[in-house]
């Protein structure tokens, strides 16, 4: 049994595993700010290349963070290809003087290792090329074909992520994807993610005189405040539907085995609010009706609301000018660019056409169906790993995923060993040596499944 051997390589391996997740961290690659992008690709690409792997470095053109590609063809199952989407890039470690030692040192304390990266991203892709190395060096061979795809430009947003992938089509072309993340619960439970929702940022402003006025002239100026409220109170009611014509149309319901998984889900309701000190939900939801918003609802979020004076004490002004950044969670079968059409036919019918309409982003939702056989294949390597596995239908935040499915047409999935608190994006990020062993293994026992089937 390869199995076996490849477990046991992990384990007595640890101490390597560690070792190379510090030299990942205590390269910084904060691409924010430009600084140790191309010093990172080398090194992770140097890191595949000591596991077994093939590798090398992709570009799109100059001042794009370049993709680390990794290969290595399974000699007994060359027909099926599992793929491992992660990146290099970090968050900027600011404040630093938040953290007990320096962002980028890797330091081991304990169970846990300490740094920015750590968890995100680097202590996945460190599990993932561990894994393979673990198969590689026991068996000689991997149960299918593995492809890394390491980018650059995670935490700005991976904003050429669509075009590597148009480009090298091919040679990314895969039958399933292992997402970048994967989040562990308080109870060491998996979180297997079967999709991320998609997001649309919009900027609403509208502009009324040429300058500020004294506000006893709001007897005859307009205040373009107000105008703006009453724009954006036509475009949800206050239980969180939104009202916009034809907002939900493409969408389509649960099905079965969705709501059983919705069901099975853990979701402490108290604890919850007690977190964010808030009494109730949007719409008084409760229970099953909660799992199901946070999975699959659509939002309409004012993200921020500027006008006029917000200083201290008093200043009697009428603003020129109101604007507010407006985002909307959408959920699958919902297009970016047609809501976009949609707000604008929307606000012109309601009278708001004076309102301004800037598009900073769109990203369609994606979704792996709960049936696929990807899905079964990566719960049961993760109930064998951790003891117990929880299925999410969808993640209630946002990612690329849209461009993997769309264009590789391959399921997505997310899994990995990043605690839930591990202060990912925060200062003292760390991630933790336990699960970096269990996830390890799981990735293994997701290649054995992936390339038997
Ligand atoms: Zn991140």
């Amino acid at each position: 049994m390869i199995r076996m051997n490849a477990l046991k390589y992990v384990d007595s391996h640890m101490d390597d595993l560690i070792s190379d997740l510090q030299k990942l961290i205590q390269q910084p690659s904060v691409s924010a700010k430009n600084e140790g992008i191309e010093e990172c690709a080398k090194l992770v690409q140097k890191l595949l290349k000591s596991s077994g792997l093939k590798s090398e470095i992709l570009r799109l053109k100059k001042d794009v963070a370049p993709i680390v590609f990794g290969e290595i063809r399974s000699k007994c199952n060359p027909g099926k290809t599992l793929m491992f989407y992660n990146h290099y890039d970090v968050q900027p470690a600011e404040p630093f003087d938040l953290w007990d030692d320096p962002p980028f040192s890797g330091i081991r304390k304990g169970n846990k290792i300490f740094g920015r990266g750590s968890s995100d991203d680097k202590g996945e892709l460190i599990t993932r090329i561990k894994a393979v190395e673990a198969c590689l060096k026991t068996t000689g061979d991997v149960p299918c074909n593995i492809k890394f795809v390491i980018e650059g430009e995670e935490e700005t947003g991976s904003a050429h992520i669509e075009n590597y992938l148009k480009k090298y089509r091919k040679k990314f072309s895969c039958d399933g994807v292992i997402w970048e993340f994967g989040y562990v619960d308080s109870k060491n439970r998996p979180i297997i993610g079967l999709g991320m929702k998609g997001l649309l940022f919009v900027e609403l402003s509208v502009k009324e005189s040429i300058r500020d006025a004294h506000s006893s002239l709001a007897v005859l100026i307009k205040n373009p405040a107000w105008r703006l409220i009453d724009a954006i109170k036509t475009l949800r009611d206050s239980d969180g539907k939104i009202l916009i014509k034809d907002w939900y149309k493409e969408v389509t319901p649960f099905s079965k085995n969705d709501l059983e998984i919705i069901q099975k889900e853990p979701f402490d309701e108290t604890v919850f609010k007690k977190e964010f000190g808030i009494k109730s939900f949007v719409g008084n939801k409760k229970g099953m009706d909660a799992k199901k918003a946070l999975v699959g609802d659509a939002t309409c979020n004012i993200a921020g609301f500027v006008s006029g004076y917000i200083g201290d004490g008093a200043k009697t002004v009428l603003p020129g000018k109101a604007l507010v950044k407006i985002d909307f969670r959408l959920i699958p079968k919902m297009d970016p660019k047609k809501q976009v059409l949609r707000l604008k036919t929307h606000l012109k019918s309601k009278g708001f056409s004076d309102v301004c309409i800037k598009v900073f982003h769109g990203e369609a939702a994606a979704r792996t169906i709960s049936s696929d056989p990807f899905v079964s294949h990566v719960k049961n390597a993760a109930d064998k790993s951790f003891g117990k596995s929880i299925l999410n239908v969808s993640n209630a935040g946002t990612g690329p995923m849209y461009s993997f499915v769309e264009i590789l047409k391959a399921p997505c999935i997310s899994i990995g060993s990043t605690y839930m608190f591990s202060r990912i994006h925060s200062p003292n990020e760390f991630t933790r040596v336990d699960l970096l062993k269990k996830t390890t293994k799981c990735m293994c026992l997701i290649m054995d499944n992936f390339g038997i089937s």
